[in-house]
């Protein structure tokens, strides 16, 4: 018989209510199962011993038998060191502990063999080696000894109420004791033998006790695949289900207004990235299943366009469409770009933004009802409760993270079935990561810029070099360009921020005085139609230098505008960077950046400076930032998915990844309820991991 894994881990041997607390409060290892899932974060050859005249003055962790002649306590600054003279049949060398000490004297006997493991200092004359892993040398040799020293995760209580790593091997040995390392399989017999993965197992005791650095290496690869694989299955299972579950309105044919469009008003050549998703995007319109999303396209690529021509589908198959965009200034500008065309289509379009007068808001509304409105364009407005469609066919949701995935269900209700929902993202995302989270939505890139674009120079200068940059502004803007200058402005320190802003804005109109030069300031604080009017005068080239915050950021398209130039740079994350960026090099004249900062930079702040002069393309920008800021902040919270993974790297374990989606894809297509006895294995893991309860009760 197998033990439980459910059991509390206060019922292990050698862990006792205390320690269980502990563990429970510091690492959130409730069961046992949990023990065996703490992996861990690196190892080390514990094959050598080190005699104490052989240690070097860089030595990384080593491990040296000896023992304490005695103990000495020395004041310090704040509090005192506890200090234990270690000696060997080669010398002597201190043990140090600056937490901890009563523990210590309690529990470490005075002239007794021990191993002390750990990182060694030279301080003078003297090596020492602080808060050392030490075990009395007769257990040593009894425990259950490998080559390779499993380090696992840990946190300071955790080590100063004894629970050193050594106590966690100890715990994990006696778990291995009492299961008899019986764990049950959980992959099937098919992708263990198609993937030569070894068995759960095997990788369990080898992940913890590892025999050499080949048996390591299988299990890691094998846990990995496994934890991946399971969210993958249940991705592509939300979306399976999603397909099977949510009817949508199929949009049939392709008509009058697309048609028309397409021969007689379409401004460019479509590029094939944009040919390609719209094709995706018709397919989907055109099956019975709701439409469910996602265009990543880097700043730039004409999403717009692809927007613009789905919406002519739902029209042509007799339905409304609304866009919602995250500010004002875009929708306006999403409305005038779409307007144009609409009214040579003799298309009804209206916008709607928190501004939108009363009067004119209650015409909306009626129109929307009657169904006389064919477009609504607007900010979040549009997910007021008044806000009501005859018949929305398809809802666009641009820039998508400014919005929440509640808010995209939102849209859903507006009507009886959901409306085919694309969102559109300039945030790029990298693909594993999207792969990972956004795996219920489907993805298509527009991974192509229109021809003729000149890519951006970018440069980093000091605020010592104004001077310079001013100069160079000044000789753009006798070529006829325009500039964007931007602040940063940061919840927490709006106040200075503002200051800064207005300083600047000061400092810039002396030197660029009207009335050669006309200056526009567009921040959060004005009006709404202030700022449409600065942002109009921009537009239209009256004015010459757009001042701004980064409500500017999303968007906003001015192709003449060829200068853009960032202040205290350093305080910007590098997916706002290249987005701020994306508004110049829209045009065809040669664009620049211009990244501004002071002297002293964190080293954050370098990488990012870097990547921004380094690279224009907006993955590998995703990628850095993803490496500098890890999963978490790029996402958000509520996506904490990826964040929980326990063994297996978003970053560093795509391969894996790109395996595990595609197996669990396969497994999937040929077995879609997973009921055949030889997936019955992932049935049961699955629903072991607890994701069952919302989403199987679909099935059946
Ligand atoms: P984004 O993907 O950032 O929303 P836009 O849709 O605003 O990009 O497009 C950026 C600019 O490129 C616009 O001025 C648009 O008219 C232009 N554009 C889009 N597609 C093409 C194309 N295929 N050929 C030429 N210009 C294009
Ligand atoms: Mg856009």
């Amino acid at each position: 018989m197998s033990v439980n894994l459910q059991t509390p881990i206060d019922y292990l041997k050698g862990v006792g209510p205390n320690r269980a607390d502990l563990l429970r409060k510091e690492l959130g290892i409730h069961t046992y199962q949990d023990l065996i899932n703490l992996f861990p974060n690196r190892y080390i050859d514990r094959t050598q011993y080190y005699k104490i005249n052989q240690l070097q003055r860089h030595n990384a962790d080593v491990q040296v038998i000896g023992k304490i002649t005695s103990f000495k306590e020395v004041a310090q600054k704040r509090g005192k060191r506890l200090v234990a003279t270690f000696q060997d049949d080669t010398g002597t060398m201190e043990l140090v502990w600056f937490r901890g000490q009563k523990w210590i004297r309690e529990n470490l006997k005075l002239n007794k063999f021990y191993v002390a493991f750990g990182k060694t200092n030279w301080f003078s004359g003297k090596f020492n080696m602080p808060h050392p892993d030490l075990e009395p040398l007769e257990d040593h040799k009894k425990n259950l000894r490998t080559g390779m020293q499993p380090i696992y995760p840990s946190t300071e209580k955790l080590s100063n109420k004894g629970i050193n790593n050594r106590v966690v091997c100890k715990i994990m040995q006696q778990l291995f004791l009492e299961s008899k390392g019986r764990f049950t399989e959980t992959l099937s017999e098919n992708l263990l033998e198609e993937l030569k993965l070894i068995s759960k197992k095997e990788a369990l005791l080898n992940v913890h006790f590892p025999k050499n650095q080949e048996l390591l290496s299988k299990a890691q690869y094998r846990l990995k695949f496994e934890e991946l694989f399971y969210i993958q299955l249940q991705l592509i299972l939300k979306n399976l289900i999603h397909k099977s579950k949510i009817k949508g309105y199929p949009f049939e044919k392709v008509d009058h207004y697309f048609n028309t469009f397409f021969k007689d008003h379409l401004p460019f050549q479509l590029t094939d990235a944009q040919k390609r998703v719209l094709k995706e995007i018709r397919h989907d319109l055109g099956s019975n299943a709701q439409m469910n999303r996602l265009l990543q396209g880097d700043v730039g690529s004409g999403k717009t366009i692809v927007a613009l021509m789905s919406i002519l589908i739902a029209l042509d198959n007799g339905f409304q469409a609304c866009l919602m965009a995250p500010t004002e200034i875009l929708s306006v500008q999403h409305y005038n770009g779409l307007s144009d065309m609409c009214k040579k289509l003799n298309i009804s379009i209206k916008t709607l933004t928190g501004s939108t007068k009363t009067l004119e808001r209650k015409k909306i509304h009626e129109s929307l009802e009657n169904g006389d409105l064919q477009i609504l364009i607007g900010t979040h407005a549009l997910l007021e409760d008044k806000v009501k469609f005859k018949n929305l066919g398809l809802a666009i949701i641009d820039e998508q993270h400014r919005f929440g995935v509640a808010q995209r269900s939102k849209l859903w209700r507006k009507n009886e079935s959901p409306p085919h929902i694309l969102v559109m993202t300039a945030t790029p995302i990298p693909r594993t990561l999207a792969m990972s989270v956004y795996g219920d939505l489907d993805i298509s890139v527009i991974d192509e810029l229109p021809p003729g674009r000149k890519s951006i120079k970018t440069v980093h200068r000091y605020d010592k070099n104004r001077l310079n940059v001013f100069k160079f502004i000044r000789d753009e803007i006798s070529k006829g360009r325009q500039i964007y200058i931007v602040y940063p402005l940061i919840q927490e320190s709006e106040k200075m921020d503002y200051k800064d802003l207005m300083d600047g804005y000061e400092s810039i109109s002396r030197d660029f005085p009207m009335p050669n030069f006309q200056i526009s300031i567009v921040h959060g604080k004005m009006k709404p139609a202030d700022k449409d009017y600065e942002m109009q005068r921009f537009i239209k080239g009256e004015t010459q230098i757009m001042v701004a915050t980064t409500v500017i950021e999303v968007g906003v398209n001015v192709p003449n505008a060829s200068v853009m130039i960032i202040e205290s740079a350093e305080r910007f994350g590098l997916s706002q960077l290249h987005q701020l960026r994306g508004r110049v090099g829209r045009g065809a004249e040669q664009s620049y950046c211009i990244l501004m900062t002071g002297h002293k930079l964190s080293n954050d702040s370098k990488t990012r400076l870097e990547t921004m002069v380094r690279t224009n393309d907006g993955f590998e920008i995703a990628e850095a930032d993803l490496r500098l800021r890890g999963p978490g902040d790029i996402m958000g919270t509520q996506q904490s998915g990826v964040l929980n993974l326990k063994i297996a790297d978003i970053i560093k374990d795509n391969d894996i990844l790109q395996n595990a989606r595609y197996y669990a894809k396969q497994v999937l297509q040929q077995d879609p309820s997973l009921g055949k006895p030889e997936n019955a294995v992932f049935l049961n893991t699955y629903r072991q991991l607890g994701k069952y309860k919302n989403i199987w009760n679909y099935i059946s």
